[in-house]
């Protein structure tokens, strides 16, 4: 990183810490305690759908996983090392967080080279194709229901679809099943069209989105 971007980085902290630190020390000072964040937000690492930018989050708000396409894995304990899914139990059993969203978007690079085959493990990707294999169920339900049209249709429909399948892989985790029950543990699915600037969110069962009406207030 060259020394130009660290200063501009830097400068961005300091406008942080004037509205932040300067502005809310109350808030600074309780945080500074614990974090009692309501809502686990599961977002892309893409760097245009940052969740608590798009949110307008404070401090506290928000506990975050971001990762390649905003994808969830089955639970599996039995292999590997697991970043997202110690970061869904620490959310759920010591956070207990009220919310899982499941963040997606449009234009999602992951999605797109899932659909175009160019995920494959090769020797230029050592580990995106096997990370987007946890989205090939989606891909298959999309290729089969969607037979025919254009491969832009088909990223877009990959990318609603494979938050269901993230959502359904969430369900797999015996701590969330059991969060869901004991304690109504909600899981949402939102889609944000970056491109028109609106947010869909899933209806329950997964088949479809409906655009949110934002001018709503909470
Ligand atoms: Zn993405």
């Amino acid at each position: 990183m060259g020394r130009r971007e660290i200063l501009r980085l830097v400068a961005g902290f300091r406008r942080f810490r004037d509205r932040y630190f300067v502005g809310e020390e109350a808030l600074y000072q309780r945080l500074s305690t614990g974090q009692t964040p309501k809502t686990l937000v599961i977002a892309c690492s893409d760097s245009r759908v940052d969740p608590a930018l798009l949110t307008d989050a404070s401090p506290g708000e928000l506990f975050v996983v971001r990762n390649v396409a905003n994808l969830v894995p089955p639970c599996d304990p039995g292999r590997g090392v697991h970043g997202v899914s110690a970061a869904i139990e620490f959310a759920v059993k010591s956070l207990k967080v009220e919310h899982v969203v499941i963040l997606g978007h449009r234009q999602c690079g992951g999605i797109r080279a899932l659909m175009s085959d160019t995920a494959k493990e090769s020797d230029e990707h050592l580990f995106i194709g096997k990370w987007m294999k946890i989205a090939q169920p989606a891909k298959e339900r999309v290729l089969a229901r969607h037979q025919g049209e254009d491969f832009e249709a088909l990223c877009q429909h990959c990318e609603m679809q494979s938050i269901a399948s993230s959502i359904e892989n969430l369900k797999t985790f015996p701590f969330v099943r059991q969060a869901i029950e004991e304690r109504g543990l909600e899981l949402i699915g939102i889609y944000f069209d970056l491109e028109k600037g609106e947010l869909f969110e899933m209806a329950s069962d997964g088949t479809s989105f409906t655009p949110i009406d934002i001018t709503a207030r909470a």
